[in-house]
């Protein structure tokens, strides 16, 4: 039963290349493991943030497959992301002390994409018909599914029918896309379950091709990985049955599959989560943290057990080429981006020179970048390699507190202007969320009212890959203060530690694999003692900037601990362990 094929992909396999075997690295540095060109590993995502390619997300999650993409085709791997193609993405102004959307359309022709044909879904009644695009880099490709009307990500209410339509129409359309394309997955990785779909229609496609319902749902599982972000299942939405019928039920070909499904309503309503886990018997989270403290539970009630692959990041996207140039160099990483075997003994080639002279190449990267965003003030701003910068760039959400370092204005400014430092934040507010926008105001009308500090902390609008880059490169010291518990992995720590910035953070999300002694860790009982403990952290950081030997010491520190979890390389190993086992 290994062989579900006969029959199984009903269309010619006309448009399908040449089946090259990539050939990877020797020993453990096999990343290929039964996967083909047109046998691959299957990654299905309702975000991807890849600016490069058009299609920009929202956030971590986002960034995360885009990544991974990118470290399939560095190390050789057989890869096909499936994702939607939005018509439309929002970025954010600043205007008269406001933050405000615009909306702008993408069309897919100019950013590579191929339009391969149509297929169609049935949605409420109608045909709905969806385009099919491709963009293809070596062994891997995306696969989008689009069509003028798709509209952004994440619009509507998670929950509404335009949601439930554009997770429908990536699984079934996107499933339709790859038998057009000849390829047949041999592992689906479900990047959280508003890609539930795509396995629905898999174990559907099995089942009405003549595979008894339980053996295709045996063989369903055993190849599905269900990645989770998310910690609470309680805050995910539902769908009601009434939308299945609209929009589910009348795409399944198979009566076992529909009758699985309708089973697992309860009082009408169902949540994606509860069948992902039945149908994907590998199940990940993002962090070692993340993964223990999930709370999720199955339908008989069993409280699921997550594996922890924590979240790495494609290196060379992040760090500073001259920076991979020297880790590369030195021995540090290998030439898959792995930390080689004895790199912690190599970091010692990491001294001070070489430190500084990274970022003061990172900081004319950053000033570039600055020199077309003006600050809240409308400020263009460049800074001095001698000036240190204090950075917190990431999604203005409640739980990654924003507002902590600003509880005591006085406090902060102390900190600041005997170091002549400066302190930017960057950072988008999910539209809508008005409850994050007044925390921004506040914080900057706090700012505003002290001389220093108006001067010298910055706000920079619409913060997106370029800036988090340029951030990563030139800035000195990261601030990363989430309420611990609440972050699933954080990935903009990793860009900062591998660009040798000095972190300072909650034990919390990926930096809790490490141990509190590898960075300049906050911890308290309460938010005021945590505060406390931030504004110590940075008269620490700001003193080890002026100080050649406790530089070293951190940063050597920092890398010792976390090069092996950031690297992507380490992550895509992780993940095909899991999913194919030698
Ligand atoms: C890296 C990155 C993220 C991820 O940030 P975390 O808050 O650490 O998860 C989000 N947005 C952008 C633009 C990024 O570059």
């Amino acid at each position: 039963m290994n062989d579900e094929n006969d029959g199984f992909f009903y269309h010619p396999l006309e448009n399908i290349e040449d089946t090259e075997v990539f050939e990877t690295a020797i020993d453990r540095r096999v990343f290929n493991r039964k996967l083909s060109n047109d046998r691959p590993y299957t990654y299905w995502t309702l975000e991807l943030y890849d600016q490069e390619n058009g299609i920009r997300g929202g956030g971590g999650l986002g960034v995360l497959a885009a990544d991974t993409r990118r470290i399939a085709e560095l190390t050789g791997v057989p890869f096909v992301l499936i994702t939607p193609f939005y018509p439309s993405e929002t970025r954010q102004v600043w205007e008269d002390g406001q933050i405000v959307d615009q909306h702008i359309p993408v069309n897919y022709e100019n950013y590579g994409f191929l339009k391969i044909d149509d297929v169609f879904i049935k949605c409420s009644g109608d045909l709905c018909r969806l385009e099919v695009i491709e963009k293809k880099f070596k062994n891997t490709r995306i696969i989008a599914i689009t069509e003028p009307n798709f509209g952004e990500l994440y619009s509507g209410l998670s929950g509404s029918d335009h949601r439930l339509y554009q997770e429908v129409s990536l699984g079934f359309g996107g499933y339709q896309a790859l038998k057009l394309l000849g390829l047949k997955p041999a592992t689906m990785q479900l990047n959280e379950v508003a890609t539930f779909f795509a396995a629905l229609v898999r174990l559907d496609e099995l089942v009405s091709n003549g595979m008894d319902f339980y053996e295709a749902m045996v063989y369903t599982r055993k190849h599905t990985l269900y990645t989770n972000h998310t910690l609470v299942q309680a805050a995910e939405a539902e769908f009601s049955i009434e939308q299945f019928e609209r929009f589910v039920f009348p795409n399944l070909k198979s009566r076992p599959v529909k009758k699985w499904l309708k089973d697992k309503f309860v009082d009408g309503k169902i949540k994606l989560s509860a069948v992902t886990i039945e149908i994907a018997e590998l199940r990940s989270g993002v962090s070692k943290l993340h993964a223990r403290v999930a709370n999720y539970y199955d339908i008989a009630g069993q409280k699921v057990k997550f594996r922890a692959i924590t979240n790495g990041i494609d290196m060379k996207k992040w760090v500073l080429p001259q920076t991979m140039k020297f880790y590369h160099d030195e021995g540090i990483l290998d030439e898959y981006d792995l930390p080689t075997p004895n790199f912690a003994e190599r970091l010692r080639a990491l001294n001070s020179d070489a430190i500084l002279g990274f970022k003061e190449i990172g900081r004319g990267v950053l000033n570039s970048e600055l020199s077309t965003r003006p600050d809240q003030n409308g400020e263009i701003l460049s800074f001095e390699n001698n000036e240190i910068i204090f950075d917190f760039k990431r999604r203005f959400v409640d739980y990654k507190r924003p507002q902590l370092p600003f509880r005591d204005i006085a406090r902060l400014r102390n900190i600041l202007e005997p170091l002549n430092a400066h302190y930017i934040l960057a950072g988008r507010v999910h539209t809508g969320d008005s409850r994050m926008e007044k925390v921004l105001y506040d914080i900057l009308e706090k700012v505003s009212s002290d001389d220093y500090l108006k001067t010298h902390v910055h706000y920079i609008a619409d913060y997106d890959e370029k800036l988090a880059f340029a951030l990563s490169v030139g800035s000195n010291v990261a601030i990363n203060v989430p309420i611990v518990g609440l972050e699933a992995c954080g990935t903009s720590w990793e860009k900062d530690v591998a660009n040798l910035n000095l972190l300072i953070s909650t034990h919390d999300g990926g930096v809790a694999d490490g141990s509190t002694s590898s960075y300049l860790n906050v911890h308290g009982l309460s938010e005021d003692e945590e505060a406390l403990e931030l504004y110590l952290r940075m008269e620490e950081a700001g003193a080890a900037w002026q100080n050649k030997f406790d530089l070293e010491t951190l940063l050597v520190g920092q890398l010792t601990d976390f090069l092996p979890i950031v690297s992507g390389s380490r992550m895509l190993k992780d993940y095909l362990d899991l999913l194919l086992p030698e």
